[in-house]
């Protein structure tokens, strides 16, 4: 292969951190761990031969390099051709039609007109809602909600619910429910006396899940973790424009009140008072959209910045904008996990935002 010119598959994009870099496999919806020595490597040869590169090194690192590249070959991230001119680099702009692309609607204790908030999400051409109730429910409550869509003919393609756990609604009804209906992309069901996932049964279909953490309100919401990237090409282009979590959000808080999310204390109105459109037209809603991970203190040197949720409502220096998320509890400088909420250094803004008693 020595001869043969190399080539990153353009769908696997290497992404530098303080300490490491991964390669996103966009395709496949996976990212690799690779030294930052490596990073260089793609970065300043991609479309050269690896006799080339181990001479711009003087033949000192022969051994390293030729390791380096049976890892990219044998993880099919890259491939050789004598014309690598033919094959030029992914694009990372990103649109779309749509005015808001997704929402979240809280219920508790109040009902909000679910069929005219339905309607109004056709105006803004939104496609992917999430529905979370902290009060119980039975089936029929979300069965409706999905024939609505249908009785509709929505545009939502993709509906996911949180509900609490009741001795009711059995894992069985829920399947049933799934399987019937395609716009389900996920059921969440919290406070669940045992932690089981469905997700093989049904492969590509929507995937139900039981978890014993008990979901009281919107301040369980933000949390990051590894098992909530996703290595794609519309969260990492995204990722490169906007904010991950706000961009074309709008949420109904419990109240009834139109927000960027049901966590932000700014409230646009309430739903029963002004329209989705007339509150997204007022100055301020999209203040957060265009804040990406590249701006935001700690994050701009973390090497999961693109493939990875942001949370602006829930901040480590609540005074600070631009600061990390306050559940990270990654630190991209030693490439640690820990866990967020017993760090010492957060005490404070977990007490800012009244979360002692959440977790
Ligand atoms: S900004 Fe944070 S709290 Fe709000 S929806 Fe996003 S992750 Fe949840
Ligand atoms: S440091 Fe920032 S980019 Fe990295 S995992 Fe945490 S929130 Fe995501």
């Amino acid at each position: 292969m020595n001869s043969k010119n190399f080539i990153l598959f353009s769908d696997c994009i290497p992404v530098k951190g303080a300490n490491r870099s991964v390669i996103c496999d966009l395709q496949n919806n996976k990212y690799h761990f690779i030294p930052n020595g490596l990073y260089e490597i793609l970065e300043t040869y991609n479309g050269k031969t690896i006799q080339f590169i181990k001479k711009e090194f003087n033949n000192s690192y022969d051994e390293i390099i030729d390791e380096y590249f049976e890892f990219l070959y044998s993880h099919n991230l890259i491939f050789y051709d004598a014309n690598p001119d033919l094959f030029p680099k992914i694009s990372l702009d990103w649109n779309s039609p749509s005015l808001i692309t997704n929402m979240i609607i809280d219920y508790d204790a109040i009902e909000h007109d679910f069929e005219n908030i339905i309607k109004q999400l056709e105006i803004l051409k939104c496609s992917c809602i999430q529905v979370r109730f902290f009060s119980k429910i039975n089936l029929h409550r979300i069965t409706e909600m999905v024939e609505l869509l249908n009785e509709l003919k929505s545009r939502i393609i993709s509906i996911d619910f949180i509900i609490p756990y009741s001795e009711s609604i059995g894992n069985e009804e829920l399947e049933i429910l799934i399987k019937k209906n395609p716009r389900i992309h996920s059921v969440i069901v919290f406070n669940a006396p045992y932690d089981k996932s469905y997700n093989a049964i049904w492969e590509k279909m929507g995937y139900l899940m039981f978890v014993k953490r008990n979901i009281l309100d919107e301040k369980h919401c933000g949390i990051i973790n590894e098992e909530y990237f996703y290595s794609n090409i519309k969260l990492f282009s995204e990722s490169h424009h906007h904010n991950t979590c706000l961009n074309r959000k709008i949420s109904i808080d419990k109240k009834g009140n139109i927000k960027n999310c049901p966590s932000m204390p700014q409230s646009f109105g309430n739903i029963n008072d002004i329209t989705l459109v007339e509150a997204l037209n007022l100055t301020d809603f999209k203040k957060y959209w265009n804040i990406t991970k590249d701006q935001i203190e700690v994050c701009k040197d973390c090497e999961f910045r693109y493939i990875c949720t942001d949370c602006r409502a829930y901040l480590e220096n609540p005074d600070n904008q631009n600061s990390k998320p306050l559940k990270c509890g990654y630190d991209p400088y030693t490439n640690q996990w820990e866990e967020w909420s017993t760090n010492s250094l957060k005490e404070k803004a977990i007490s800012y935002y009244e979360m002692e008693d959440v977790f």
